[in-house]
């Protein structure tokens, strides 16, 4: 396929995809910030979000805070 056109949004690396939905996953250290200005060092995690996780993925990169809040952002049936 011809790779011309201009694509923006595929900035985000992997480590800062969220491994459970792909979307950015705001880490501030795949973002090369320091591990203290990471959402996730505020926010509650979901532990149940967690688990979802493949083991290989576990402490490998961040999971979204839409994925990672305790309420779910979004109802998901079929789950
Ligand atoms: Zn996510």
């Amino acid at each position: 396929m011809p790779a011309g056109t201009a694509s923006g949004t595929d900035s985000d690396t992997w480590e800062q995809q969220c491994p459970l939905c792909g979307q950015s996953n705001g880490c501030a250290v795949a973002q090369g910030l320091p591990a203290a200005q990471c959402w996730c060092m505020t926010a509650e995690i979901d532990p149940q979000a967690l688990q979802r996780l493949a083991p290989a993925e576990r402490g490998q990169r961040c999971i979204c805070p839409a994925c990672g809040r305790a309420e779910p952002a979004q109802p998901n049936p079929g789950d």
